[in-house]
């Protein structure tokens, strides 16, 4: 097993669907160290053949599994499956277990953020949001 904690820069991806996989594939790229974490370990396809990054078959909700992947000593933490649930009990173990110093969080539900509220470095991003932001802007404002 790789001794990733020894490992600089790291960034660590839970859910390697559309989005983490293409966060994945970008960071490794940029040089950062990458590790990503999925249940399923098909998903690892989307990741591209220029990733260079590791990569843990299991559940996010098992905790010995994302200390395996160093979520104790990573600086940023994408959470991205699809399950707004399980993302918002990874963002609570991030900030209040292991102080990860930067938290990015997929919710689908934007209704969810007040699950949120209190804990520290956490990001929430809205891809549903941001898709009717672009749409206004295609549109020439508020239309
Ligand atoms: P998508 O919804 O297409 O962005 O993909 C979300 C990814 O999250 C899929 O690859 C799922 O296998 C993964 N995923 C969902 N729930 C979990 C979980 N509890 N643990 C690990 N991976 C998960």
């Amino acid at each position: 097993m790789a001794k990733t904690s020894l490992l600089r820069n790291k960034t660590l991806i839970v859910g390697c669907g559309r989005l983490g996989s293409s966060i994945a594939n970008k960071e490794s790229l940029a040089g950062k160290n990458v590790l990503v974490v999925d249940k399923n370990p098909s998903a690892f396809e989307l990741l591209s053949d220029r990733f260079s990054g590791y990569t843990f078959s299991g559940d996010v909700t098992d905790l010995a599994l994302l200390e395996e992947a160093s979520i104790g000593s990573t600086k940023e933490i994408i959470i991205a499956t699809g399950d707004d649930n399980v993302n918002i009990f990874i963002a609570h173990v991030a900030s209040q277990i292991y102080s990860v110093p930067n938290i990015y969080v997929r919710l689908d539900d934007p209704s969810l953020e007040i699950l949120l509220r209190g804990l520290v470095n956490v990001h929430p991003i809205f891809p549903f949001e941001l898709s009717i932001d672009k749409f206004k802007l295609l549109r020439g404002g508020n239309r």
